[in-house]
Order: structure tokens, then sequence, then C-alpha cells
């Protein structure tokens, strides 16, 4: 009996969802998707991947923010996002500020294999669009596939990731670029229902 797994769309908040600001995204009214980005996932709410955002809030523990904002942004957000026929499923946030040697911080993987246990995903057919070098580090601890946009701090991370001599991932202009890429070389999770049905 082949176990069913499911694959998913890991995507960063800040500079690939919205646009990032230099001090945080603090209220729903300085909350502006990047172009692009709720057309693309649109397109991504007609798949099967689960879409699980996963993004360091460090604002809450500067305290610049509270839960309760950030997670009125977040509501606001999906709303938004249905409303195109778009989904998701999950929103992960570390609210710690890095001196509190957290273990969800990203690079740490840790709010990916909270994603990873709670919908069974078969992490080698999932894929996480980030605009920073964190992203990348997780999204590769994690076993999930990396994909940097240049939207946000993309430039910037391409020339740390040069720097730091990390292998650098496919390069996209955005996050609609990145969805595209990712529809048309989607690889099928392990155990999908087509061979459970068939063993
Ligand atoms: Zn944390």
């Amino acid at each position: 009996m082949t176990t069913v797994k499911e694959r998913a769309l890991f995507l960063d908040r800040d500079g690939v969802i919205n646009v990032n600001l230099p001090d945080h995204v603090r209220s729903w009214e300085q909350f502006e998707f990047e172009r692009g980005s709720l057309d693309a996932l649109a397109r991504v709410g007609a798949t099967d991947y689960r879409v699980i955002v996963i993004t360091n809030q460090s604002g809450i523990g500067r305290g610049l923010m509270s839960h309760e904002t950030v997670n009125e942004i977040h509501t606001r957000m999906t709303a938004e996002i249905r409303h195109v026929g778009g989904r998701v499923d999950e929103v992960y946030y570390c609210p710690h500020s890095s001196q509190d040697n957290c273990t969800c911080r990203k690079p740490a993987p840790e709010m990916l294999l909270r994603g990873r246990d709670r919908y069974q995903l078969d992490v080698g057919a999932s894929y996480l669009v980030g605009d920073w070098v964190d992203d990348v580090l997780a999204a590769r601890a994690a076993g999930v596939k990396p994909l940097l946009v240049r939207t946000g701090r993309g430039d910037r991370a391409i020339a740390e990731m040069l720097t730091r001599e990390i292998p650098a991932p496919e390069i996209f202009e955005n996050l609609a670029a990145a969805v595209e890429w990712i529809l048309a070389h989607e690889r099928a999770p392990q155990g999908t229902r087509r061979e459970a049905q068939e063993t």
C-alpha cells in the first residue's frame, strides 16, 4: 500500500507575495501585493499544491507590532487571495528577533518541517519561493527545492550568495515567473493517488 503524499508550494511573504518594506509591514494599510503575485496565486489555486506561507516577523519580537496585527494581515491577505481563486492552506510565522536564538527563525527549516508533518508532504516534490539567502538555506535544509525571486531583497541575495559561496538556485524575475516555471516543470509526489489505485 503506497502512502499518499501531498506536495506544497512554500512561499516567503515580504518581497515575494507583497512588497517588502525596510522597517516591516506593520499594518494591513501598508500591505501591497507584488505585481502579478495575485494572478500567480490564482493559478496555483487551480492545482493540488498546498500553499504554505512561512515568514520571519521579527518586528513582533522587537516590540514593533503585535501578534494580533500580524494575524489580521494574514487573514486579510488570505481573503484577497481567495477572492481571485487562490488558496492559502497555512501561514507559519516566526515572531522572534535574531537575538532570541529560537529554533523557528529561517534559515532554520522548522516552519517547513511543521508543514511537512501536518500535510504529509513529499518535500522532494515541493518548492519554496523566497527573496533572501535564509529562504534558500531553509528550503535546502528541509529537502525542498528553493527558487529565488529578484523582487524584494532578491538582487542583494544573489550578491550575498556569491560572497558566501552558496550555490545559487534558479532565479526568477518575480513570483509570477517562478510559478510559471514550477507548473511547467512539476514532478508528481511519491505515492500519487493514481499509483495508490494501481497497487
Ligand atoms: Zn522563531
